[in-house]
C-alpha cells in the first residue's frame, strides 16, 4: 500500500509499504478520506526532540512514534472496512466507519496499552491507503453523510469537548481567539449550544469570512480592531470565557488580558514549546486558566449524530482536498490562512 511517511529529520515522503493485516480483535479498512490535523504538523516538527528525550530517559516504549521504521499519521479519517479479524462482532466489508479514539486515557474505552493508529510505527494512521484498526472502537457512519463530514467527526468533538468544559451560564459571552479548524469547530458547538454573544478573532480574512458564515455575532482582526473595547461594546462588557484556539506562544497571555475578571481561560490550542504569562495578572483578575485534551466517547458518539442530523454543518470547513501524492506539499503548507480544514481523498 503507499502511505505518507515520517521519518527522523521531519522527512515527510510517499512510500510503498506492506499492507497491515488485521489481528483478532481488529479490523482492516481502506481509508476515503483523512483531514491534516494541526496537532500533527506540530509533532512532525518535534517529534525528532521527544524521540531522543524519550530515549535518553530510559522510556523508549513509552513514545511508541519509532521515526526509525517511520510512522504513518493521520487520525481524523473516515474508511470502509475490508476485512473483518477475528473476534469481531458486528461489523462487516463494505462498513463505512469513523473514529478510534487513540487516546489511551479516554474514559469509557477500553484500553490497549499500546499506540494508536496515526501514533505509532506498529499502526498506520489515516495518511495511507490501509490501517488496522480495534473492532471495539468503530462508529457505523450512516449512508448519507458525506465522507469528507465524516472525516471531520474527531476535530469537531474537540470543539464540542472545549464547550462543554466550559460550562456556560446562559447570561455570559466568550471570544474565540483563532479561526483554524479548532476555533471554528468551537464555534459551531458554541452556536448548537445557543450561547448569546460570540466574538472569533482572527489575522486572516478569509477564516474571519468564514467564522461570519457559520454565525459568529462579531469577527475582529486584532492586527486592526481593539479587541477588548469591541467586544465590550457589542457584547456589553467583556467575555466571561477567552477560548484559546491558536496555540503559539504569548496567546495565553493575550486570552487573560481580554477575559473578564474572575473570567475562565480554556486552553484549546496546542502549543508545544514553553511560553510565558504573568501570574500577577491572572491573580489580580481572579481568572481561571482551563487546560483540555481531546474529547469522551460519549462526545465522539454524539458529534456524529449531530453531524447526520445537521445541527451542526462541519461540510463548508474542508476547503481544500488533495491526493496522497500531493499531501506532502499541503502538508507543509498548511498554516496558509486561506485553508480551514485540508483533507487527503483515496480515489
Ligand atoms: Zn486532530
Amino acid at each position: 500500500m503507499r502511505a505518507m511517511v515520517l521519518r527522523g529529520g521531519q522527512k515527510l515522503a510517499v512510500e510503498e509499504l506492506a499492507r497491515p493485516a488485521p489481528k483478532p480483535g481488529w479490523v482492516l479498512v481502506k481509508v476515503r478520506a483523512c483531514g491534516i490535523c494541526g496537532s500533527d504538523l506540530h509533532m512532525a516538527r518535534y517529534a525528532d526532540e521527544r524521540m531522543a528525550a524519550a530515549r535518553a530517559s530510559g522510556r523508549a516504549a513509552a513514545f511508541p512514534m519509532d521515526l526509525d521504521r517511520g510512522v504513518v499519521m493521520g487520525h481524523e479519517w473516515v474508511a470502509e472496512i475490508v476485512e473483518v479479524g477475528p473476534e469481531v462482532e458486528g461489523w462487516e466489508p463494505g462498513d463505512r466507519v469513523t473514529m478510534v479514539p487513540p487516546h489511551d486515557h479516554l474514559p469509557g474505552l477500553p484500553r490497549s496499552g499500546e499506540g494508536g493508529p496515526g501514533y505509532s510505527a506498529d499502526y498506520p494512521g489515516g495518511y495511507g491507503q490501509y490501517m488496522i484498526v480495534r473492532g471495539d472502537r468503530l462508529l457505523r457512519v450512516p449512508d448519507h453523510v458525506p465522507d469528507l463530514v465524516a472525516a471531520t467527526t474527531e476535530p469537531c468533538a474537540v470543539g464540542l469537548h472545549a464547550v462543554r468544559e466550559a460550562r456556560l451560564a446562559s447570561d455570559e459571552h466568550v471570544l474565540v481567539m483563532g479561526a483554524g479548524p479548532i476555533g471554528m469547530m468551537t464555534l459551531l458547538w458554541l452556536k448548537h449550544d445557543g450561547v448569546r454573544h460570540v466574538t472569533v478573532s482572527d489575522y486572516s480574512a478569509q477564516r474571519r469570512e468564514l467564522a461570519a458564515r457559520h454565525g459568529a455575532d462579531l469577527v475582529l482582526d486584532p492586527a486592526v480592531d481593539d479587541v477588548a473595547a469591541r467586544v465590550a461594546e457589542a457584547a456589553g462588557g467583556p467575555p466571561a470565557v477567552v477560548f484559546e484556539c491558536v496555540g503559539v506562544e504569548g496567546t495565553i497571555q493575550q486570552a487573560m488580558e481580554l477575559v473578564a475578571p474572575r473570567g475562565r481561560v480554556v486552553v484549546v490550542g496546542v502549543c508545544m514549546t514553553p511560553d510565558q504569562m504573568t501570574p500577577m495578572l491572572a491573580i489580580v483578575k481572579h481568572l481561571t486558566l482551563q487546560f483540555l485534551y481531546a474529547y469522551t466517547a460519549a462526545e465522539v458518539e454524539e458529534t456524529l449524530a449531530a453531524l447526520a442530523d445537521g445541527r451542526v454543518d462541519t461540510s463548508a470547513l474542508v476547503t481544500r482536498t488533495v491526493s496522497l501524492d500531493d499531501l506532502p506539499g499541503a502538508f507543509r503548507a498548511l498554516s496558509d490562512p486561506a485553508d480551514c480544514k485540508v483533507m487527503v481523498e483515496f480515489a
